[in-house]
């Protein structure tokens, strides 16, 4: 199945929304900002552009829909009063399956406009937002009309689960897990990581058109740092999905046939696809670790370990929750993700948990 037919983050504003749950993404945003920065200004000096024009892919809705335009546009202001000259008008295209909440995301725009004339006291150019919906693994714009590209947390997003995952007897070659795991055959690993390289390729071929020569991507994902023992989330949400198959609470055959549409690279086979691809220049990929839960406790300092569990798990319940309920039912995620929170709190009392971010950056070739 494809993955736009089933996944989206959970929308509207209640408890286990994306955009109530979306800290995460929106400290990795902040990490990643003086290399935005820095693209931004080297895009500014070489290219002068009249109008700067930008695309954010896989946007969701939310609180950090706004965050990136606005951080560009802090980049811009500070760049061109470097150089003394009147700043370019911007126009940035937000971008997300079709099935997200754009209409969220565009209601924020008036205060927005607001917000940013009183900031830069009017002097900013011109800005405007525009929604462009549809897969980012394919062409979303005209030939050379971009200048730059930024994508955050989406493009770990496989375009499909892996078809040789499912045999023909449609057993699972992944029985028992529902991402790559230490339990898992060597043919899942191959299955991924070639799913991967073609998705990955396709996004990179598709920008390469859309971006003017010298045009720049700033990507961030999360990433391995051992392809065939990635130590991601997944594994430990399967576990607790296993346990509930012991029980009877969920279909072994339901468990067997899912697999999450997600891959974590690393960064030789992030390297391996650009350079075979051949239209874009690495110019930086940094791999940024952090624990689990240091931006929770960057937020709020006074947290107990038990609390920053809690708030992990329902974050990546706001992440997790459409996809899996679409195979599992609604019901049964009332139940599995307090017994992930449980284990969540559980493996940082007993190892250094951490998430690995890797930060693409790339020009493309004159
Ligand atoms: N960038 C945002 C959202 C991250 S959630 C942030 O940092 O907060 C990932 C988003 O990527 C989801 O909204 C999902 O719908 C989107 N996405 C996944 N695959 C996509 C694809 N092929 N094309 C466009 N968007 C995609």
């Amino acid at each position: 199945m494809k993955v736009e037919h089933i996944l989206h983050t959970n929308g509207g504003v209640g408890k286990t929304s994306y955009a109530n749950n979306s800290l995460l993404q929106r400290a990795v945003i902040s990490m990643v900002k003086p290399i935005v920065g820095a693209s931004i200004e080297e895009l500014c000096c070489t290219l002068f552009p009249e109008c700067l024009k930008v695309a954010d892919l896989g946007r969701s809705s939310g609180p950090n829909t706004l965050l990136v335009v606005s951080d560009i546009i802090n980049s811009i202001h500070t760049t061109y009063q470097k150089l003394n000259r009147p700043p370019p008008s911007l126009q940035a295209f937000l971008n997300d399956l079709p099935g997200n909440d754009f209409n969220a995301g565009f209601r924020s725009l008036p205060g927005f406009y607001k917000k940013l004339d009183e900031e830069h006291e009017k002097k900013f150019g011109s800005c405007f937002i525009a929604g462009m919906p549809g897969s980012f693994y394919g062409r979303l714009f005209p030939n050379n009309s971009l200048n730059f590209v930024h994508s955050s947390y989406a493009l770990h997003w496989i375009s499909e689960v892996p078809k040789g995952l499912l045999t023909e007897e449609e057993e699972g070659l992944n029985k028992g897990n529902i991402y790559i795991a230490k339990t898992s055959p060597p043919a899942v690993f191959k299955q991924y990581l070639e799913q991967f390289k073609r998705d990955f390729t396709v996004f990179l071929r598709s920008r390469a058109e859309e971006l003017v020569p010298g045009g720049s991507m700033v990507l961030t994902i999360t990433g391995s740092i051992k392809s065939h023992d990635p130590l991601c989330i997944w594994e430990f949400v399967g576990l607790k999905l296993n346990d509930m198959v012991l029980e009877g609470l969920i279909g072994k055959e339901k468990l067997d046939a899912f697999n999450m549409p997600f891959y974590t690279p690393t960064t030789k086979e992030i390297e391996e696809v650009i350079q075979a691809e051949g239209s874009f220049t690495l110019q930086n990929l940094e791999v940024l670790k952090n624990d689990w839960d240091s931006y929770i406790k960057q937020a709020n300092s006074g947290l107990d370990k038990k609390t920053r569990a809690a708030i992990f798990a329902t974050h990546i319940r706001a992440v997790a929750e459409p996809i899996l309920a679409s195979q599992f039912g609604e019901e049964a995620m009332d139940d599995l993700f307090p017994r992930f929170e449980e284990d969540v709190l559980d493996h940082m009392e007993r190892e250094n948990c951490q998430y690995i971010n890797l930060v693409i950056s790339l020009t493309k070739k004159r």
